[in-house]
């Protein structure tokens, strides 16, 4: 499946199908509204055109959160060289409604218990 940032310079391509995601209320994603598909990185292929991408890495730095130059869309996130790990995400919010609309979201309480919490999905738009 193939998606893209809102001006369609970030092009996503992902090679699996995704059945669950995850919506994270951390500090970062919060602000974000990502909703997040788990892919290993030799699954997805990222492709810019002109405008570049760029990443944002907080707290202890194992992440690289990307975004378009353009248009600022969150399109995914990469694990960093210290983080020794081959798993990425993909903002799912980057490809057609209905691409969401099979997938389950969980809802990850990043802010305080790093425990999914059984929460309504209509408290959220998605
Ligand atoms: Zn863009």
């Amino acid at each position: 499946m193939q998606g893209s940032c809102h001006c369609g310079n970030v092009i996503i391509d992902v090679s699996t199908k995704v059945n669950l995601a995850t919506s994270c209320n951390c500090s970062l994603c919060h602000r974000y509204g990502a909703i997040w598909g788990y892919f290993e990185m030799a699954q997805v292929n990222v492709a810019h055109r002109s405008a570049s991408v760029q990443s944002y890495k907080h707290g202890d730095e194992y992440l690289d959160f990307h975004h378009c130059t353009r248009c600022g869309c969150i399109t995914h996130y990469t694990p960093t060289e210290k983080a020794e790990s081959t798993r990425m995400a993909v903002n799912l919010r980057m490809f057609d409604k209905t691409v969401l609309q099979g997938v389950e979201v969980r809802y990850f309480d990043g802010a305080d218990t790093w425990e999914f919490k059984a929460q309504s999905a209509d408290r959220y738009f998605i």
